[in-house]
């Protein structure tokens, strides 16, 4: 049993296993979303203790009850109790479910914060966990890049994909897209050359108009678009990702091949 401090409170939250990483021979420090408090990391003692109790009791991408007590700034927290509520256990089954579950666990980690309000962020990873577990996604891509835009979109990060009637018009379909501002350059406002190139990316209509149809689109579905529009979007993200987020583009492009491998 965990001792903790007079400044702890007790919490109890439906959580899912986000990232467990070793600490110590025997411990753990385990990373979980949750939809009240956000991001919530815990310290397991003794987790890999042949009689612990939390042997068993939570493995990436599980949705566990969790008992832990909250510490008044952030950090890491003790954990006092969890129990599986749903495992999923086909993911197991499938090295493409099951890597395609931990790179979304691992980028919901990487842009989520603590202390906050998660719980839209919280459905989205459940409804694509279980849709993961229960059947194979007809575009496994598509999952992938369908999950990214919403989970941007959730966080306050989805980009602006406005048009100026006079900068952007149909006989263009290049525009240039200003990663810092979230939105396209509108030269007529703006003026030319204010940003710095290395800001700028070109974004094609056909990739604008598909991520537009992922931020709508309330399920995966598969991308019937050009293999050049597909590809845009693909990097878009990456980029966009990337620059808001310091999201590391090598594990992402490991994950692309194994999909589209
Ligand atoms: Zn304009």
């Amino acid at each position: 049993m965990e001792t903790a401090s007079s400044s702890s409170l007790i919490e109890k939250a439906q959580a899912i296993c986000l990232q467990i990483h070793p600490w110590s021979k025997t411990s753990h420090i385990v990373t979980w979303l949750t939809p009240g408090f956000g991001k919530v990391t815990t310290v397991v003692k003794g987790a890999c203790r042949a009689k612990s109790a939390f042997l068993g009791q939570y493995d990436l991408a599980y949705t566990c009850e969790l008992l832990f007590y909250r510490r008044e700034r952030e950090g890491v927290h003790a954990i006092r109790e969890c129990w599986p509520v749903c495992m999923r256990e086909p993911l197991r089954l499938s090295w493409r479910a099951s890597s395609l579950a931990a790179y979304l666990c691992g980028l919901t980690a990487r842009s989520t914060v603590g202390a906050q309000e998660s719980g839209g962020v919280f459905r989205l990873l459940s409804t694509a966990l279980d849709a993961l577990a229960e059947e194979k996604p007809q575009d496994w891509l598509g999952f992938l890049l369908w999950y990214e835009t919403h989970l941007l979109r959730l966080i306050g990060f989805m980009p602006d994909l406005t048009l100026c009637p006079i900068c952007h018009t149909e006989e263009h379909p290049w525009f240039r897209f200003s990663l810092p501002s979230g939105r396209f350059v509108c030269e007529h406002q703006s003026g030319r050359g204010t940003e710095r190139p290395d800001n700028m990316v070109q974004l094609h209509q056909g990739v604008r108009k598909l991520l537009i149809r992922m931020g709508n689109a309330s399920a995966p579905f598969p991308i019937a678009d050009p293999d050049s529009v597909r590809t845009g979007l693909i990097r878009f993200l990456g980029i966009f990702y990337r620059f808001h987020l310091d999201l590391p583009l090598s594990e992402r492009n490991v994950m692309l091949e194994l999909l589209q491998g």
